[in-house]
């Protein structure tokens, strides 16, 4: 042992980057997820330290400020910079940091305005910036008033809260009240999002409420932006951090309070290496350090909702929106025998013509990018197919090339049918593309737009999109998933949704979860202002107990309904899964040795008393980029058995070195099955 100990070469930092406290929280998180605990320690230190680079913190920070002896007019092109600065003479601030100014100011745009000597420039020393409250919080309503006593009541020591609020219902606007109630103890917050680039809004909103208080951490920022926030965060600079799932593992000098908006919501699950769920170790890290969590959506997961049953959460319901809008009314148009125009059937085509004709805008929603998922041979049936997947090529036009959305491959559109040489090429299905040329073919006086993730690739493109559909410059927005949450567009009254019955046959057992979650998102977009909203789905299954259900707003009966059958098949939240996955380049080895580890469980007793034990079975999709993939579900009543029984049968996985092209991995608590 001695002669593996390293001499010490250099001191990288005075204060140490690990508490005892994250340590413990590493070791717990590392064995709950059967993980190596220095790969876990690793999503602790951002890439900087991880490679020893030197790092000093600037202690001082550059700000902008209006300079009070101009009165240069702003020429009448300029509008970018006229937007500024009416930005800034509005901000209740007299000074702005980089991080309080929105990301679609440019610091070009701000040299700009310092050349005109508009704006000028300084540098301050970096201080635990004032929290105040730029923006004044909104009185609220009677029930947003009672979760709040009832969570004020808990702010000193570990408790789990789940708000369950409509979309709509002023969960933002509690959090925000909650996150006052904490800074009066001068504690700092974590605020977890899933997706932060999809919802700028939100954090423009905790900007406005908190203004220097708030910085962001997530995937988008640089090695040194993101070591500037986690620094931060350890020296207590930031009061509050707003970031996705990796932020969770941040080091805070005194974090008194975490977050997590859309708990439901999948992102918060790594899907490689380390795969833990940043809700799950976010209730963990909250018992650890002693404080609060709350946890909230307008679809919360089974698992929460259960909990909330054990006396481990307290749940909370907001159960109108804030604004007393109602909810918007969901249509269920049939589409069975319709004749569809491009997907859309008459009746759809009707309703969005209404909404446009009253000068209001609609959203429509298909969960597929792309011009149409299947390119066929018209003569013989041949269908472009991906060689390195079990998976058709997506068709897009914009610009022209075939792409397989498994593993990214690309190729050019064939002119001919390769197998029988025929020139009739037909694109069967639609996806974001194909809607968007058909929009604009039906209501060529209306103006469209697409977004997706394709067509939103330059930074800030987002961003810059989502406030001119705000400022309603389009009237059809056409997306996929990158629109369904959190958004607040005024003038949106019609939301139509396509093409949702393949996620109710989804061979997912979460598959009617998530396709409810979905639907529930994407209909909130709808009549949030005082025109009331419509929501349109077209489907082959109207009468769909989750689909009836919903229309009449039933969401007990829903949640009843998937509960009573999660328990019947002791899936999550009654049993616990963890699947061992497996893949190799050649076909049948992954099989092989899955089932080679099923043979083993037979040598462990506890396996054989505690466990359903099922043998392997293939992927869903077995070839996936060139690897042929097999899942073993392992599947108990008990957690403790679960994790007790793979912890035996590690050792029996590591020493399988006849499969040495085989690589593995263990998902415990898998969001799918896939
Ligand atoms: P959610 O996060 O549940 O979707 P938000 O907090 O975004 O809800 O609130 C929805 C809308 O209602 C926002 O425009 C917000 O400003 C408004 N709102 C929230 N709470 C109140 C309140 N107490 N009084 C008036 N308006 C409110
Ligand atoms: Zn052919
Ligand atoms: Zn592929």
């Amino acid at each position: 042992m001695k002669n593996k100990l390293k001499d010490i070469e250099s001191i990288l930092d005075e204060i140490p980057s690990l508490t005892s406290n994250l340590l413990t929280f590493a070791e717990k998180a590392a064995s709950y997820y059967q993980y190596p605990i220095g790969e876990v320690i690793n999503h602790f230190l951002t890439n900087d330290l991880k490679k020893a680079r030197s790092y000093s913190f600037e202690m001082t920070e550059q700000r902008w400020l209006l300079n009070p002896e101009s009165d240069l007019q702003l020429a009448g092109n300029a509008t970018k910079q006229k937007k500024i600065m009416a930005w800034m003479q509005n901000s209740a601030q007299n000074s702005w940091g980089r991080d309080d100014i929105p990301s679609n100011f440019t610091k070009k745009d701000l040299s700009n305005l310092i050349e005109k000597k508009l704006l000028l420039e300084c540098y301050v020393e970096k201080m635990p910036a004032n929290f105040c409250a730029i923006e004044p919080s909104l009185p609220l309503n009677e029930q947003q008033q009672q979760v709040l006593d009832s969570i004020q009541q808990h702010l000193n020591t570990f408790h789990a809260h789940l708000l369950h609020g409509v979309t709509g219902s002023g969960k933002t606007e509690l959090y925000l009240q909650i996150i006052e109630s904490v800074q009066s103890q001068r504690g700092q917050v974590l605020v977890l999002v899933p997706e932060i680039g999809l919802t700028p809004q939100t954090t423009e909103r905790f900007k406005r409420r908190f203004g220097p208080a708030i910085r962001t951490y997530h995937s988008n920022l640089n090695d040194t932006e993101r070591r500037e926030t986690w620094e931060h965060a350890r020296r207590g600079l930031a009061h509050i951090v707003i970031g996705t799932r990796s932020a969770l593992f941040a080091n805070f000098k005194k974090l008194s309070l975490i977050i997590v908006d859309e708990e439901h919501d999948i992102s918060f699950k790594q899907q490689d290496t380390f795969r833990y769920s940043a809700r799950d170790m976010a209730i963990l890290r909250a018992q650890l350090e002693d404080i609060p969590v709350v946890l909230g959506s307008a679809t919360p997961s089974l698992e929460s909702l259960h909990n909330c049953e054990k006396p481990i959460f307290s749940y909370h319901a907001l159960t109108q929106r804030a604004t007393k809008q109602p909810l918007p009314e969901l249509v269920l148009t049939d589409i069975r025998e319709q004749p569809l125009h491009e997907g859309l059937a008459p009746d759809t085509i009707a309703r969005i013509e209404h909404h446009l004709s009253q000068q209001q805008q609609v959203l429509i929603f298909i969960n597929r990018r792309g011009y149409a998922p299947v390119l066929m041979c018209h003569s013989c049936g041949w269908v472009a197919q991906c060689q390195r997947c079990d998976a058709n090529y997506t068709i897009h036009m914009d610009p022209p090339h075939l792409h397989c959305h498994h593993c990214d491959h690309q190729r050019k559109i064939p002119t001919h049918c390769p197998d029988c040489k025929s020139h009739s090429l037909i694109h069967l299905g639609s996806g974001t593309e194909r809607l968007l040329s058909a929009t604009s073919q039906l209501f060529p006086e209306y103006k469209s737009i697409r977004i997706d993730r394709d067509s939103m690739k330059r930074k800030h493109q987002l961003q810059a999109e989502l406030s001119a559909i705000t400022d309603k410059e389009y009237d059809i927005v056409i997306g996929t998933q990158m629109l369904a949450k959190g958004h607040h567009f005024p003038h949106l009254t019609l939301v139509v949704i396509l093409d949702i019955d393949q996620a109710l046959f989804s061979y997912d057992f979460r598959g009617t979860e998530r396709a409810f979650q979905l639907v529930s998102q994407v209909s909130g977009r709808a009549g949030r202002e005082q025109q009331g909203g419509e929501v349109v789905i077209q489907t082959h299954q109207p009468d769909h107990f989750m689909l009836t259900a919903l229309k009449k707003y039933q969401i007990s009966q829903i949640y009843s309904q998937l509960l009573e059958e999660r328990e019947r098949l002791s899936y999550p939240p009654f049993g616990y899964l963890a699947v061992i996955r497996a893949e190799s380049k050649y076909p049948q080895q992954a099989l092989n040795f899955l089932n080679d580890i099923f043979a083993s469980l037979e040598q462990i007793p506890q396996a054989q008393q505690t466990m359903h034990l099922m043998p392997p079975t293939p992927a869903p999709m077995e070839k996936r980029a060139g690897r042929y993939r097999a899942n073993l579900l392992l599947q108990s009543r008990t957690r403790t058995h679960l994790h007790s029984v793979i912890k035996q049968l590690i050792p029996t996985i590591e020493s399988k070195r006849a499969y040495n092209s085989v690589r593995w991995s263990i998902d415990i608590d898998p969001q799918d099955l896939l």
